[in-house]
């Protein structure tokens, strides 16, 4: 479903710092929606792909935020995103008071609040706008925006952040995107842990998952995760998508929060372990889909068609 129009927004440049499997679409998409865009990204060839697609390159991101009244950031992890808006010849050392950082991040929700409060110190604004839906829905401009922020900014860039998503909720203050998506990110990495149990017993006593999978996606326990992920792992299709090492990271920051907070997370850490013992399985890069093979590997069988 696109839903882009190539009008151009006058006088309005957006700045979008990383660009990889997510940053590279959601910026072209925001071309295609007829803005001007800035872009920095260290990795050269990405930057030639989204330039190559109408964007203009920026030297760093202190020159990209320096151009620009709407800098979005969609980097891996906190430390990138302290680094990019905060660090030497970054976001903070360019940005025009008034300006509004977006960022599209998944990172810790503490460290979202610390950005934000250094920001206002000089006069700039900001949202944590984490996504879910993956790469193809970062293509197709049909993710889930969750934002943290106040509701004025939040007004402010809606139109921009719905060029990218189908759905754009505001869900509190600054760090309260981060949060939800955390929520979100729980719930994913459990439902694919118990897809995978069940698939790999129903599998080794005699019963062809597809069966399974066919005969359950209807009911209480078909999901999104299910229709994304069973039809992946029968074909043994492991390419990311979502890396586990990605997981991984999230899965840290929902603990971490969970300490803060007061909130003991039993499965989180539990499935947390198993993504741990992929990546030292040497499966950090592979899809999380690909949590199957850890209990594949303790049966002894493959859920494969
Ligand atoms: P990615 O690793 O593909 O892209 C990150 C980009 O940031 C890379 O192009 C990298 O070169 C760039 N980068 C890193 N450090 C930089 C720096 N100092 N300056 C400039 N650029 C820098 O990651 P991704 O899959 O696009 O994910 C981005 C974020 O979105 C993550 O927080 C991830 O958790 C989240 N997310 C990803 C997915 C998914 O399916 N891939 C889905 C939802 C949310």
């Amino acid at each position: 479903m696109l839903k882009h129009t190539t009008r151009r927004h006058k006088n309005m440049k957006i700045g979008f710092i990383g660009l990889g499997i997510m940053g590279k679409p959601m910026s072209k998409n925001l071309l295609k929606a007829g803005y001007d865009l800035v872009v920095y990204d260290i990795n050269k060839e990405a930057v030639a792909e989204v330039t190559a697609a109408g964007a203009k390159e920026g030297r760093s991101a202190k020159d990209v935020a320096g151009q620009c009244e709407y800098i979005i950031t969609m980097l891996p992890n906190s430390p990138h995103v302290k680094a990019v808006v905060l660090g030497e010849n970054g976001v903070l050392e360019g940005a025009k008071p008034g300006s509004i950082l977006i960022d599209m991040s998944s990172i810790a929700p503490m460290v979202s609040k610390e950005i934000a409060a250094k920001l206002a110190e000089k006069g700039m604004e900001m949202l944590d706008a984490p996504v879910s839906g993956g790469e193809p829905k970062a293509i197709d401009g049909t993710l889930s925006i969750m934002v943290g922020g106040k509701k004025e900014v939040f007004d402010k860039c809606y139109d921009i952040l719905s060029k990218m998503g189908a759905s754009v909720v505001l869900c509190g203050e600054i760090g309260a995107g981060n949060i939800t998506k955390l929520a979100n990110q729980i719930i994913v990495a459990l439902n694919i842990a118990a897809m995978s149990e069940a698939l790999v017993l129903g599998t080794k006593a005699g019963v062809d998952p597809e069966a399974i999978y066919k005969a359950i996606r209807g009911g209480l326990a078909g999901s999104t995760v299910l229709d994304a992920k069973a039809p992946m792992v029968m074909k043994g299709n492991f390419k990311p998508g979502f890396r586990i090492d990605l997981h991984i990271k999230d899965l840290a920051n929902a603990i971490e929060t969970g300490r803060e907070v007061g909130v003991p997370l039993m499965l989180t850490s539990q499935v947390m372990e198993i993504l741990q013992a992929l990546k030292v399985d040497g499966k950090g890069q592979h899809d999380h889909g690909g949590i199957i093979q850890f209990y594949e590997k303790l049966a002894k069988v493959e859920v494969r068609k």
